[in-house]
């Protein structure tokens, strides 16, 4: 027997399968879709079995070393899903059947066989001997071979586990808290020499951070070793202790069951349509439109519980950022036991476990995030994204694939509908929608019949020419003031990407925007020059604003923690929570703070991007948003709809409940549409109008684009070659297509290696993957160190920096 096999090494020349001879004594377990140890070269790797024949015309074929599992890892409806990725994203076969499969079973884990039963067949519990595990070792060396242990797992005698199982329950972590109040670790500093810079700074640290904290990440986070820190330990000032890590992060946890609640007129159109679909199994692809509170969950648990009824399973699709606990309570408490859940806060042994759990068929549901979409179910009835429009469905390194593209090619494997939901479509599925590819669905009202919080749109020029130059305008000092008196609480949001990389004129609001693309140039520093990253022109920072005239051009620039200071001087009685990528570093510290706010320890939070979702809190009745601009310029065609998304997602935070909420947006251009109507929650208009400006410019959902990034440590190299790509691409490609390039990209070097691109927009271009493998294959050689050449090609791109 020959197995074709597809093995761990990702290059060109080993990207398809090599024939194996399998030893009689695995002839009769081994399967396709299981793992595999082969020899290649010198070396012993891993790989997965593809195919299974009869023959090979290979002259020299070598016997394949191990068979390392007694269940397929892959079915095959995934084995060809992974081939119609690698060839969709043009990467190796070998990284996208990697992509699908946890981390256990990638890396090198110990084997462990396990007893299922209290009572085994004789001759197996001769070689247990009484005891619950043996090692693979141990069952190497028994008269047993792979034939027997695969049948005694069928039968349920025995089970395959892999160490980190037992280790992970058992791993303990030391531990470092301050022993002494903070007002003694400042006296303590003071005795500290001011050459001891390490111990000094590990004080600051507890100083301003006074959280216990994992030994391992304070060492590394202050760049400094056990020697300065056992000091301060002996001395009293800090504590070291160990912890026990718990495996399961809802062990324990009871979830109160819910039965469904009937369902509006509205929600119930839904469910038929979609319920029908599944019967039908029909790839059918629906898009379910409406706002934040109108029961869109609730039509996905109760299609979700027809599905069940057919006997089939469902995955359910969720940005990691919404994997909120209450999130996990709402299903787990519909379908109990039924549901795994997987996301990345999980350990690499708790991940598996759920994946081992669907792998078993003991789940029928899955809550998970992106990779979820690779759940290796056999009878998939329905397949639901959540949030449809969020970028996090893009896998952005390796295989650059889109849940939602896969979500819809596994729908059409299992003949079972797919359900994207959103308040705010992406255009590119609202389009679709309107073209009827997609079936349009809509909740148009809130479940609670209450009406979205209004919004205040404040013009931050006028601030300006009244005088006043803080970051807060009068009428939001005023309402958060309001809100202490009255003690309610108030969110404000500042978005900080893309900071300080666009120029605008404080007085009338005007961006610099390329005169070609219709982008907001990008300032860079060190030049003092303007550059457009679509198409490269290029132009010297103004002196002052070529609208007006003024001198109060510049660029824009604030971190949170400036926020902060300014907010406590302004309003110094206010209890301030300021929730950034600082504060929330350490494991847990996100939902501590979220707790201290939601027990009324503070007054105001102060947060970045991560708090615009999944907050849910009865007495915010005040939404900031201090500076809407800030994503509205970034160097990105999808620029104004994530913005519409944005304010529309910050807005729903407040008056959840029955106090009535309020919306504060100050901005530099409230004309802008996407400002406008987000305050106004239209969505439709937002879509005409949006659709106007990419019709306009050949973005998407008009065109397609492909972009190419080309990075090398040698800037003229790095030019120099995408220049050449550039123009095969567009001596090759139809007339039609744009080619755009070479422009250096936005994030112009990263780790000393110069990026440049070319992008291509495309309406039709049925051959373009085969001139990109050509191009691959052409600097192939380059490409194989890893400080050489780099060529990444992402098809449909969503991050363009
Ligand atoms: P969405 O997913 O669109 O944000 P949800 O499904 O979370 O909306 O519904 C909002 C709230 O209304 C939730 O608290 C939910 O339990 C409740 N709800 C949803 N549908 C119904 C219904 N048919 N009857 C009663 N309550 C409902
Ligand atoms: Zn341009
Ligand atoms: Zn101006």
């Amino acid at each position: 027997m020959i197995a074709k096999v597809i093995v761990d090494v990702p290059t060109n020349q080993t990207n398809r399968p090599f024939d194996y001879l399998v030893p009689e004594g695995f002839e009769k377990g081994i399967d396709i879709g299981m793992r595999v140890i082969v020899p290649f070269g010198p070396r012993k790797i891993l790989g997965y079995v593809v195919g299974l024949q009869e023959a090979t015309d290979v002259e020299k074929v070598k016997p394949l070393e191990e068979v390392l599992d007694v269940t397929p890892v892959l079915t095959e409806e995934l084995l060809g899903l992974g081939k119609w990725l690698a060839s969709r994203t043009l990467s190796f076969y070998i990284s996208c059947l990697q992509v699908m499969l946890p981390q256990v079973l990638k890396a090198k884990y110990k084997k462990e066989i396990w007893r299922l039963e209290e009572h085994l067949p004789e001759e197996l519990e001769r070689l247990f001997e009484g005891k619950d595990m043996l090692t693979n070792e141990e069952w190497e060396v028994s008269s047993y071979g792979y034939y027997h242990l695969k049948k005694w797992v069928d039968d349920g005698y025995l089970d395959v586990r892999y160490e980190v199982k037992s280790k992970e329950t058992k791993r303990k972590i030391t531990v470092i808290e301050p022993s002494l109040d903070m007002q003694k670790l400042e006296e303590a500093l003071v005795d500290i020499s001011p050459q001891a810079k390490k111990q000094r700074a590990l004080l600051d640290f507890f100083i301003e951070y006074p959280d216990p904290i994992p030994k391992k990440d304070l060492l590394k986070r202050l760049e400094t070793t056990d020697a300065s820190l056992k000091p301060l330990v002996n001395q009293g000032y800090l504590r070291s202790y160990t912890q026990e890590i718990l495996r399961d992060p809802y062990e324990g946890h009871t979830f109160e069951e819910t039965s469904p609640p009937p369902l509006t007129d509205y929600q119930q159109e839904a469910k038929n349509q979609i319920v029908a679909s599944v019967h039908e199994e029909e790839p059918e692809v629906f898009l379910l439109h409406g706002v934040t509170g109108s029961g869109k969950t609730e039509v996905y648990m109760q299609s979700i519980q027809e599905v069940l009824d057919r006997g089939e399973e469902a995955i359910m699709l969720v940005p990691e950022i919404s994997l909120t606990p209450q999130m996990v309570e709402r299903f787990k408490g519909r379908f109990g036991s039924k549901v795994a859940v997987l996301h990345s806060a999980l350990s690499a042994g708790e991940k598996f476990d759920e994946w081992r759990k669907i792998q078993r068929q003991d789940v029928k549901v899955v809550v998970g995030a992106r990779s979820a979409i690779f759940a290796p179910f056999r009878n998939l009835g329905l397949i639901i994204i959540d949030e449809e429009h969020e970028t996090s469905y893009k896998q952005e390194d390796r295989t650059r694939y889109h849940a939602r593209d896969v979500a819809i090619k596994r729908a059409e494997n299992h003949g079972c509908p797919v359900v994207l939901g959103s308040a705010t479509p992406s255009l590119e599925s609202f389009a679709r929608a309107q073209k009827g590819n997609y079936h349009l669905l809509q909740l148009p009202e809130r479940m609670n019949k209450q009406a979205m919080p209004s919004v205040e749109l404040i013009d931050m020029r006028e601030e300006l020419h009244e005088g006043n130059r803080s970051m807060f305008s009068h009428a939001l000092k005023e309402k958060l003031e309001e809100r202490l008196r009255r003690g309610e609480q108030s969110v404000l949001f500042l978005n900080r990407r893309g900071y300080s990389t666009f120029v605008m004129c404080r007085d009338c609001g005007h961006v610099v925007e390329c005169p070609h693309c219709d982008i907001s140039m990008t300032y860079h520093r060190k030049q003092e020059q303007l550059k457009c990253h679509y198409c490269s022109y290029e132009q010297p920072m103004p002196s002052e604003c070529p609208e007006c005239e003024s001198k109060t051009i510049r660029y824009f620039g604030t971190g949170t923690q400036k926020v902060e200071e300014h907010l406590q001087q302004l309003i110094p009685e206010a209890r301030i929570i300021r929730m950034d990528v600082d504060t929330t570093r350490r494991k847990g510290a996100h939902e501590k703070l979220l707790t201290k706010f939601g027990n009324h320890e503070a007054d105001i939070l102060l947060g970045t991007q991560m708090i615009a979702k999944g907050l849910d809190f009865g007495n915010v009745t005040l939404v900031g948003v201090l500076a809407a601009d800030s994503l509205l310029n970034l160097p990105d065609f999808r620029a104004s709809e994530k913005t519409f998304q944005l304010l529309t997602q910050v807005s729903g935070r407040a008056g959840r409940h029955e106090k009535e909420g309020e919306v504060v947006v100050q901005t530099y251009t409230p004309e802008h549409y996407s400002i406008q109507l987000a305050s106004t929650y239209d969505f439709e208009q937002f879509y005409v109008e949006e659709m106007k400006y990419r019709k306009m410019f050949h973005y998407p959902p008009f065109y397609y684009l492909t972009l190419l990034t080309i990075s090398h440590p040698n800037t003229f190299y790095a030019q120099e070659v995408t220049r050449k790509i550039s123009q095969y691409l567009s001596q090759n490609l139809s007339e039609t297509s744009e080619v755009l390039g070479p422009t250096p990209s936005p994030l112009e070097r990263i780790n000393n290696r110069y990026r440049y691109q070319t992008m291509v927009k495309y309406k039709a271009e049925p051959h373009q993957h085969k001139y990109v493998q050509r191009i691959m294959n052409y600097y192939e050689n380059e490409m194989k160190d890893q400080n050489g050449l780099q060529i990444i090609v992402d098809f449909q791109p969503y991050q363009l920096m």
